[in-house]
Order: structure tokens, then C-alpha cells, then sequence
């Protein structure tokens, strides 16, 4: 199987980028986030997002898994019940980047991840793949852009979807996000010495899509 690992910070355009890139090159894309962002719903529903504690005892209670449709679009269910939407707010993004930092969470989620990965080519989007899920993926890919540029892109993506922030509020959470993912003990978010880096900040869609492509085809 062919595991591609893309890793880095919140908002560098991860998801859209490698979505394209797995679609043109018929592989599974698989949303990491998707499954810290579940746990997080999880945890604010059983008001339990403040306490470590709680979240480890709520994790015995709960189901978390992935889905894939024909076309490739990930859903994820949170007890069965399709979560997808849900986990989609400014709230439960920087509840994803809490419940992320306990080795607990990031150990009951570990399998799910491998065992997609073990029997599907998969490009896997995240912060630890390379590093701690899947270290034999080939290439290991470091996508990247200045913090600025992703506030930007979240701002306008949020406003979009009619969400009402500041782009000071999008570009604090950038900053606080990146400070949480790459700051903790567990799994931070950090390049292998193997990945390959790829920055974005001065490219468009179309062109960091092929950049990845193209670094994925000459691993092949
Ligand atoms: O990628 P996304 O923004 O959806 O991820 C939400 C949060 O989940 C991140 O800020 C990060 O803290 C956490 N995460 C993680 N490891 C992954 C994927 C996401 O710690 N592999």
C-alpha cells in the first residue's frame, strides 16, 4: 500500500490540498483532525472539555470511526451518529487542539489511523503522521504557510460559511493553535528529518496541489 503522510500547522490548506491530490491520484484521503475534532464534540456535549480526567474516563463510553463514500468524502461518526458538520466551529477547533495534547486520546485514536492506512493507499493529513502514525509512509510531506496567510484563509473560509469573527480573533487562534500543536509533550507537530518541505504562502490552489502531486509521483 502507498501511505503518503501530510503533516502541519492548522489552516495551511492540508485538507483542501490533499483531498485534490488524493482524488487525481485515486487514493483515500484521510482527515486526522477529523477524529481529534470528534472527541472534542464529544467532550464539550458531556461537559467535560475543562477536566483531563473526564475526558479519559468519557473516552471508555464512546465510538469513535470514519467513513468513506464512493467519491471519497470522509464522513465521521461519533457513536454512530454522522458528526461531520458538527465539528466544524471555532469552539470545537480549539477544543480538537485540547483533547489532542492527552496521550490518552491520541492512544485511542492511533489504530483507527493505522488500520485505514494498512489496507488502503491513503494520503493521511495530520500533525503526527509522519512522526508518530505511519513513520514507514513514503513521501512524508511538511506543508507549511506564514501564519498570516492561513489566518487569512480561515477568515475568509468562516465568513463563507457565515460564521461572525474578526480576522484578529482567526489570526490569535492561528497563533495559539500552532503555539498548542507544536508546544506539547505528546506527538507535537514538528518535520522529520525525511519530510519533504513544502511552503505555500506564495502559491495558489492549483499550484500547491501539483507541487504535491508531483512529489508524491516521483516517490512512486
Ligand atoms: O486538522 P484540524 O485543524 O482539523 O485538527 C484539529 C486539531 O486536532 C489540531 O489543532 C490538532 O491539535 C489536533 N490534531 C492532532 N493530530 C492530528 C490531527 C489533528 O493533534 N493528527
Amino acid at each position: 500500500m502507498i501511505n503518503v503522510a501530510i503533516d502541519g500547522p492548522a489552516g495551511a490548506g492540508k485538507s483542501t490540498i490533499a483531498k485534490a491530490a488524493a482524488r487525481a491520484l485515486g487514493f483515500i484521503y484521510v482527515d486526522t483532525g477529523a477524529l481529534y475534532r470528534a472527541v472534542a464534540l464529544s467532550a464539550v456535549r458531556n461537559n467535560v472539555l475543562e477536566s483531563d480526567d473526564g475526558i479519559i474516563a468519557m473516552l471508555s463510553n464512546i465510538d469513535v470511526s470514519l467513513g468513506f463514500s464512493d467519491d471519497g468524502t470522509q464522513c465521521v461518526y461519533l457513536n454512530g451518529e454522522d458528526v461531520s458538520s458538527q465539528i466544524r466551529t471555532p469552539e470545537i477547533s480549539m477544543g480538537a487542539s485540547r483533547v489532542s495534547a492527552i496521550p490518552e486520546v491520541r492512544a485511542f485514536l492511533l489504530d483507527l489511523q493505522r488500520n485505514i492506512a494498512k489496507e488502503n493507499n491513503v494520503i493521511m493529513d495530520g500533525r503526527d503522521i509522519a512522526t508518530v502514525v505511519l513513520p514507514d509512509a513514503n513521501p512524508k510531506i511538511y506543508l507549511f504557510a506564514s501564519a498570516q496567510c492561513r489566518a487569512q484563509r480561515r477568515y475568509k473560509e468562516l465568513l463563507e460559511k457565515g460564521e461572525n469573527v474578526s480576522f484578529e480573533e482567526v489570526l490569535a487562534d492561528v497563533n495559539r493553535r500552532d503555539y498548542q500543536d507544536s508546544h506539547r509533550d505528546i506527538a507535537p507537530l514538528k518535520p522529520t528529518d525525511e519530510s519533504v518541505m513544502a511552503d505555500t504562502s506564495d502559491l495558489t490552489l492549483d499550484a500547491s496541489i501539483a507541487l504535491i502531486i508531483n512529489i508524491i509521483k516521483e516517490k512512486m
